[in-house]
């Protein structure tokens, strides 16, 4: 399960975040409603915990631009106290859920437990391309022609599950770093340069048909080999 927090009380991130590691999600913060509405675009979440008052996007204009972009990640909202109203305009807006703050960190839990069930959806527990198959929950790549495998690194993983989320897409490096390490940083980039030649490693090792593939100026993309 993958979890993103749009909060800017770092304070309080940082303890939805631990709770929710321990309950064995992998949680993504953002502290602005610009960050959190990109990252939450992408489609990638089981859940998205959205806090109301943000900076640059509040989180009732993030919720309406996702749900008008046809972006329908189960959201529950944090409100204040005295914001009845803004609670209502949340569920308006297709909020799932909402908790006043402050509130229990148990009761955070088993409300986004709740809506991430609530999709009811098949859950897909691999993704394919060509004789490539990553599986989500162990992090193994299988080549489905030969039955080589081997397990992929954390971020190894991460790289590998955007790239096929996004096949057919050119990526930006930028946009790579943001997605694995949570920010926009130049230190990053030369950290994605090795995280790519350590998944082609293991793309070639089990002798997959499908590469990655570095577009000159612009950033990388996942191929079908020619041979
Ligand atoms: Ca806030």
């Amino acid at each position: 399960m993958r979890l993103l927090v749009i909060e800017d009380e770092t304070a309080l991130s940082e303890v939805i975040r631990a709770a929710f590691t321990d309950e064995k999600f992998e949680v993504d913060l953002a502290e602005d409603g610009e960050t959190g509405y990109l990252l939450g675009s992408s489609g990638m979440y089981d859940a998205i915990i959205l806090d109301g008052m943000l900076p640059e996007m509040d989180g009732y204009d993030v919720l309406r631009k996702w749900r008008q972009g046809q972006i329908h990640t189960p959201v529950l909202m944090l409100t204040a106290r005295s914001e009845l109203e803004d609670k209502l305009k949340g569920l308006g807006l297709g909020a799932d859920d909402y908790l006043t703050k402050p509130f229990d960190m148990e009761e955070l839990v088993a409300r986004i437990r709740v809506i991430t069930r609530r999709q009811g959806a098949v859950q897909i527990d691999y993704l394919e391309l060509e004789d490539l198959r990553l599986n989500l929950d162990s992090g193994v790549i299988v080549n489905t022609e030969t039955q080589q495998e081997v397990r992929l690194g954390k971020k190894e993983f991460q790289l590998l599950e955007l790239f096929m989320r996004n096949s057919g897409q050119t990526l930006r490096r930028e946009q790579i770093a943001e997605k694995l390490w949570g920010y926009d940083c130049e230190a990053e980039y030369n950290n994605v340069e090795v995280y790519i030649s350590f998944t082609r490693r293991k793309l070639k090792y089990i002798e997959s048909r499908v590469l990655i593939k570095a577009v000159r100026g612009i950033g990388y993309r996942l191929e079908k080999r020619n041979d």
